[in-house]
This record gives structure tokens, C-alpha cells and sequence, in this order.
């Protein structure tokens, strides 16, 4: 009784650390449409005639990035996986990826029978040019997968100009960074293909599901078809105008019986709880940015936590806020995590858990032996990660803020005592 008491009068004057992991609901309109669907049970994004929700989604995500195709799937992997196989990859071709990103990406160039090659990442989370281009110009590089790994952005302009020169193709993983924009351009937009998530942790959230966007007909037919459109399903899906319906309609043609099925659709289901959530988007943008800004802005006064600047032409989308901890010892960053915990943060360090699946030394089925990676492993080390959903208010993030400030100084005055 006396436990229950204090802990009531502690929750009356105080705002208690936020659940992070809760997602925002979804708007209302999904419902209608649910129950319109569970009515006709018309769940499989080929049944209808036209205009399945499915094929609506697809139509209002490539309108909403300002590109000619979509194709939904039931994941980013997957997506990822059918761009790898769009590019006509030959087997064993070796992908140029960042070394921090999430296990995912790795996995998709494996499941397309080609070979990851890993790129050190710099303590700003961005892509090391100098490993990039030496790589990039030695390594026999077939295509680039550029993570934006927690929306962060890797300097576009280098890399698109290297690839370009090297004739290359840049797949974009933007699985987590939907809303990000670098020199005003949509990320997802700047290289060949486009990639984003749909994943309960994502800006928005169907559960599962995954598109991918392009602007090149040849590449958005194979895709199609791969993803599971059998005999001639492929004629529900549409370009913009007549001019691109074309272009699709002839790579269809070309492209009919001669590629295998891996079935990785997306459900009527899904689209319709993704739908009314894109007019959402801008908003979690606007919130995720001053809310992430506002906590940034706050961790930097401290002597022991660096959040790293973005790159100039980048205006980020965050549901997250990654820093870095300076002066601490391996002890002291475990000290550290257990203090925010006391004050119920959940801080996770990149490379410290044993299974954490943004640390490269744990994709242990990429073929051939690990890489030596000193600045990524470094960076890692020292690299925490607190969610940071766009619903917080600004009382929550002043817990958040707190406990991280209150956590260092107990760690690092008690070692100055
Ligand atoms: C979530 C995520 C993925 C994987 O997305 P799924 O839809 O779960 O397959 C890939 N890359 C990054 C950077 C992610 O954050």
C-alpha cells in the first residue's frame, strides 16, 4: 500500500518517461474500407476488375513522390531484393553497401545471388567517400545500395556523381527515410530505384508491406512480374499518361514468361491501412523534425553527448535520435545505459549487444571472410539510438532529454568525485 501511494503522488507531479514503442493510430477512414473488404472479401490485389486498393496505393505513392512507378510488395527487403534482380544482376555480382545498416539490406543481396561488399561509415553515420570511391573504383562493383540508414543522409551529390561515372546503378534504401528531402529533391527519387517500408517502425505503418519506386519502365516490368503477377495480371497496373502506359506495356511484352514468380505481393488489407495514412505524412515530417531538433539541440550541452550535424541540403524526417558518447569508457557507456534505464530511457548502443542486427560482424551469413572495418566498429561502439515517435509532446521529450543528461553527469561526475 505505501509503494502504491508514493508511486501515485510521483505520476500526479511529474510526466513519466513516454512509451516509445506505441504507434499512432490509424486514421479513421481505414476503417470503412476494412469492413468494405471483409464484406466482399475481395483481399487479393489482382481480383478486381481495376482499381483495386492496391493498385490506388500504388498509383497515389508515385503521384505523392513525384515519380512515374510503384510497385507495393510485402516488404523493403523485398523490394530491394526485386531491384537487385530487376538490374539484371549476373550471379555473384558484388552490391557496394554501407557497413551500418540494418541486417535487411545485406540479406536482400545475398537472397539475389550477389555478393555484399561493405563501405566503412563515419561517426556521422554517413558513408566514408574516400572507402566509398576506392571500392567503388577497384572493387568490381556491378550496383550501389545506398542505406539512408535512420533517415540519415550520405553526401547524394558524390555518390550519384561517382556512380553515374562508373555507370553504376544506385538502389535507394529509404525504408526509413520516407519525407526526407536533400536539395529540396524526395529521397528515393535521386537514384535508379527507390525503396521504403511499411513496417510497424516506419513514418508509416501497415504491420508489413514495402514499395518500390522508378522511373524506368524496364526496370518497374520485371519488378512487377518477379513480385508475382502471373499470366497477364501485369495489365492492372499503369503509368501516368499514355505516353509511359506505353513504355510499360512494351517492357510487359518483352519481359512475359521469361521470369520466375517469387510471389511478394501485397494484400488489399495493407493498402488500405496505408492509404489514408499518406496525407499524414507531412505533418509526422513537421513534428518528427522539431521534435528531434529540440532534443538535439538540448543533448549538446553536454560535455559527453554529440549529435552529429546533418549534411547542408539535407532536410531530415526523424522518428529516432542517434548521438554519440566522447570520454567514456566501455564500462562507463554500460553505466550509462543502466542510468537511463533507471530513469526509464531506453538507450540501445549499436555495437553492443551480442545480437543487435546494425552491427556487420553479426551478418555472419555474408559469404567469404568478415571485412576489417575499424571506423564503422568504432563508431558503432559509441553510437546510441533512442526512438523518438512524432506524437511526443514536448513533456515527454523533456523526460527523454533528462534522463540522458542526468544519466551521463551521475556516470561522469561520479568518476570526477
Ligand atoms: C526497416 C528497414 C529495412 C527493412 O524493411 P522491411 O520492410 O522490414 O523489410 C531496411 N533498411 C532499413 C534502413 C530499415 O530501417
Amino acid at each position: 500500500m505505501y509503494f502504491l501511494k508514493i508511486s501515485f503522488r510521483k505520476a500526479e507531479s511529474m510526466t513519466l518517461a513516454p512509451n516509445v514503442y506505441d504507434a499512432e493510430s490509424i486514421p479513421e477512414a481505414a476503417r470503412a474500407e476494412i469492413d468494405r473488404l471483409l464484406q466482399s472479401g475481395d483481399l487479393f490485389r489482382y481480383t478486381a476488375p481495376e482499381d483495386a486498393p492496391v493498385a490506388l496505393l500504388e498509383r497515389e505513392f508515385a503521384e505523392f513522390m513525384g515519380v512515374k512507378y510503384a510497385l507495393c510488395v510485402s516488404s523493403c527487403s523485398a523490394a530491394l531484393f526485386l531491384s537487385l534482380k530487376a538490374l539484371g544482376l549476373p550471379r555473384d555480382a558484388k552490391v557496394l553497401i554501407p557497413a551500418f545498416t540494418f541486417a535487411a539490406v545485406p540479406s536482400s543481396v545475398v537472397h539475389a545471388d550477389c555478393q555484399p561488399v561493405l563501405c566503412e561509415v563515419g561517426d556521422n553515420y554517413r558513408v566514408n567517400l574516400d572507402d566509398f570511391k576506392i571500392k567503388l573504383e577497384t572493387g568490381d562493383i556491378k550496383a550501389v545500395i545506398i542505406s539512408h540508414m535512420r533517415g540519415h543522409t550520405s553526401d547524394m551529390d558524390a555518390i550519384m556523381a561517382l556512380c553515374t561515372a562508373h555507370d553504376i546503378p544506385v538502389v535507394e534504401d529509404a525504408a526509413h527515410s520516407l519525407g526526407t528531402t536533400w536539395h529540396g529533391e524526395k529521397i528515393g527519387t535521386i537514384g535508379k530505384i527507390g525503396c521504403f517500408s511499411f513496417q510497424s517502425y516506419k513514418l508509416v505503418n501497415a504491420g508489413e508491406g514495402g514499395v518500390m519506386i522508378t522511373n524506368d519502365p524496364d526496370v518497374v516490368a520485371q519488378a512487377v512480374i518477379m513480385s508475382g503477377a502471373y499470366e497477364h495480371m501485369w495489365k492492372k497496373h499503369s503509368g501516368p499518361d499514355g505516353q509511359t502506359q506505353s513504355e510499360l506495356n512494351e517492357a510487359f511484352a518483352r519481359w512475359q514468361n521469361k521470369l520466375p514468380l517469387y510471389n511478394l505481393r501485397m494484400s488489399n488489407l495493407s493498402a488500405a491501412v496505408i492509404r489514408p495514412q499518406l496525407p499524414e505524412v507531412a505533418r509526422r515530417v513537421r513534428d518528427g523534425r522539431s521534435n528531434h531538433d529540440y532534443v538535439a539541440k538540448r543533448l549538446n550541452t553536454s560535455p559527453w553527448i554529440t549529435v552529429p550535424e546533418k549534411l547542408p541540403p539535407e532536410e531530415r524526417a526523424p522518428d529516432s535520435i542517434q548521438f554519440n558518447l566522447a570520454g567514456m569508457s566501455y564500462d562507463q557507456i554500460g553505466a550509462f545505459q543502466n542510468a537511463a534505464a533507471d530513469r526509464g530511457v531506453k538507450v540501445q548502443v549499436f555495437g553492443r549487444s551480442e545480437d543487435n542486427a546494425r552491427a556487420f560482424w553479426n551478418w555472419q551469413f555474408i559469404p567469404g571472410d568478415m571485412p576489417d572495418l575499424p571506423m564503422t566498429r568504432a563508431m558503432l561502439g559509441n553510437a546510441c539510438d533512442t526512438r523518438l515517435p512524432a506524437r511526443l509532446t514536448k513533456a515527454e521529450l523533456d523526460v527523454i532529454v533528462e534522463a540522458l543528461l542526468g544519466a551521463a553527469d551521475a556516470v561522469m561526475k561520479a568518476k570526477a568525485a
